[in-house]
């Protein structure tokens, strides 16, 4: 008998925390795609990334520049703003766009860095985001592109939580600023516990769902989600205005 590898990324994580119904209509029945968002910047963020890859690959990047104001200006921020990033050091080991990825069960965790920057001592996740305004400290800790970035690096190499951070770089011509996540053994066994209560509760909606069809759980109505969600007719979710903030927005941001 065959065992299906669920490979599950960090929008994957993010929605299925958000609302499991969610997850079902995008994840199961593909109504969407979970990495599409409706972010204003992505051009320019998909260009930047683009850019920082050539770079670290040594590829020309004068002409993309020279043709893409907005880009340029990014670019000309971070430069500005972390010199020591944007050029290679020595004694390091750097790398754009790495893929890590883990099997835990069924599962095939996985992630792209966009730079990741390692020492003897020292392991460092970068992510840009060409954010006009970023989310919280808060809404960055427990997002779980944060929590699963660092979780992956710890599970595949040889570096201590403790010496393992993520810092994402808000680029912005008017102000660019950066964002360094920590990270602990504690935090680690606390990701380990919530990472593996997640895949239990998945495992038994999808059983309920392929054998009995029954739907993935809904929401909290009161949590205001829903107010942001394009399925509330199926959902028959009839969002009223003075619901309550929609947070959905932070964490659909941090997950493009
Ligand atoms: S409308 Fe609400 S319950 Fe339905 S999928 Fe969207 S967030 Fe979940």
């Amino acid at each position: 008998m065959t065992t299906t590898i669920w490979r599950l990324s960090q929008a994957h994580l993010n929605l299925f925390a958000t609302c499991p119904r969610k997850f079902q209509y995008i994840y199961l029945e593909q109504f969407m795609s979970p990495c599409i968002g409706e972010q204003p910047n992505l051009n320019l963020g998909t260009r930047f990334h683009r850019l920082m890859q050539q770079r670290e690959l040594g590829l020309p990047t004068e002409a993309i520049l020279e043709g893409d104001e907005p880009l340029k200006q990014c670019f000309q921020a971070l430069a500005k703003a972390a010199p020591d990033l944007v050029y290679s050091q020595a004694n390091t080991w750097r790398k754009a766009e790495h893929l890590r990825t883990y099997l835990k069960g069924k599962f095939l965790l996985s992630g792209i860095y966009d730079l990741l920057i390692l020492t003897p001592t020292k392991a460092q996740i970068v992510d840009w985001k060409t954010y006009s305004k970023p989310p919280k400290s808060q809404t960055i800790a427990n997002n779980w592109q944060t929590r699963l970035y660092l979780y992956l690096l710890a599970e595949t190499s040889n570096y201590s939580p403790e010496e393992i951070e993520l810092i994402y770089w808000f680029i912005n011509p008017k102000q660019t600023k950066s964002m360094t996540v920590s990270y602990s053994t504690e935090q680690h066994q606390t990701t380990e516990h919530d990472l593996n209560q997640m895949l239990t509760q998945l495992t038994a909606y999808w059983e309920q769902y392929q054998n009995h069809h029954q739907p993935f759980p809904q929401v909290e109505e009161s949590k205001g989600y829903c107010l942001s969600c394009q399925f509330t007719i199926p959902c028959n979710r009839h969002p009223q205005k003075d619901q309550g903030e929609i947070s959905l927005d932070e964490v659909e941001e941090m997950s493009i």
